[in-house]
């Protein structure tokens, strides 16, 4: 048994100040087998996934790998050194800018290195965070043999799998130019993992995210071992939903009255929408039956702002 474990440091530019724009990969070589790609934090102030990558790296001491896995546990550098979504300088969402381009601005330099690096993997799995919420997989669009690899992968994380956002609001999001969106269009399996946290390490679903990729690692056999069930988190079992968000029409603050992964019938309240007075000024209520994904981290609302992600069924 051999693996040949390397970092690397890839130079993207400079700063203004000169410094050198870097991204540090890690690289796991062994034997003939699959080659994974696992990245994190393209949304610098998502760090739960960054925890679970720690876990993973722990895991891997000293074990075989059979194939390649690279791992970039910090795929937008000066986002995570400000705690931000984007980038200081640009206000940008990386993750909004695949493929990239490698002549362009830093953010397209970064995007188009990343994807160079990525797309030579047969599977890319991207580790998200959602806000206060459950730990799961989304699923791009896709159709036919990749649809079947995706879900095959999907279902081997042990957590709760769902659908992206019906094709109207999945392209005015623009989603198609996300990793998992230009993984989709060039054939690659991908998955999105989003977890719990925002701007801050939720340990509470640091476990869920570690086992899910692993979970991955082992089916595809990269790494020998069992999928081990995800118990440290609440799994959605039933299958056959996406992701909805759910929008307030009244500002103020947000009070829930359901918690995350529980199952709510059509009309019933969610949340309520209190002045600062403490009055109800608008009750939100489930559209149609689902369940509790994510709820808005921080309690506060304007008028047309997501309170809520919830799962409900694909439309056949
Ligand atoms: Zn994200």
């Amino acid at each position: 048994m051999s693996v040949k474990v390397s970092k690397k440091k890839i130079r993207i530019g400079e700063r203004a100040d000169g410094s050198a724009y870097v991204l540090s990969i890690l690289e796991y070589k062994g034997s003939a087998g699959p080659s994974v790609f696992i990245g994190a934090g393209v949304h610098g102030d998502e760090l739960t996934g960054i925890a679970s990558i720690w876990r993973l790296i722990d895991y891997l001491k000293g074990k075989e790998v059979l194939g390649t896995i690279t791992i970039i546990p910090s795929m937008n550098p000066d986002g995570l050194n400000y705690n931000i979504r984007g980038m200081p300088e640009a206000g940008v969402d990386l993750n909004r800018l695949y493929p990239g381009k490698s002549t362009g601005y830093i953010a397209e330099r970064i995007t188009a290195k990343i994807w160079e690096i990525a797309r030579k993997h047969d599977v890319i799995v991207d580790l998200h965070t959602i806000g206060r919420g459950i730990p799961f997989v989304l699923l791009d669009p896709v159709s036919g043999d990749l649809k079947r690899r995706n879900d095959e992968l999907a279902e081997a994380t042990g957590i709760t799998v769902l659908d992206e956002f019906e094709s109207e609001d999945y392209a005015q999001q623009n989603l198609g130019s996300s990793l998992g969106g230009v993984a989709s269009t060039h054939g690659i399996a991908s998955l999105t993992i989003e977890l719990g946290g925002s701007k801050d390490i939720d340990w509470g679903t640091v476990e869920a995210g570690y086992l899910a990729v692993r979970n991955v690692l082992v089916h595809l056999g990269a790494v020998k071992g069992t999928l081990t069930p995800v118990k440290s988190s609440v799994v959605i079992h039933e299958k056959g939903y996406r992701r909805e968000d759910v929008w307030s029409e009244k500002g103020g603050l947000l009070e829930y009255v359901v918690e995350l992964g529980q199952k709510v019938k059509a009309g019933q309240v969610i949340a309520k929408v209190r002045s600062p007075f403490g009055e109800v000024v608008e009750e939100i209520r489930m559209p149609e039956d689902g369940y509790m994904v994510a709820l808005n981290s921080y309690e506060n609302a304007y008028t047309g702002g997501a309170i809520a992600t919830i799962a409900i069924k694909v439309r056949k």
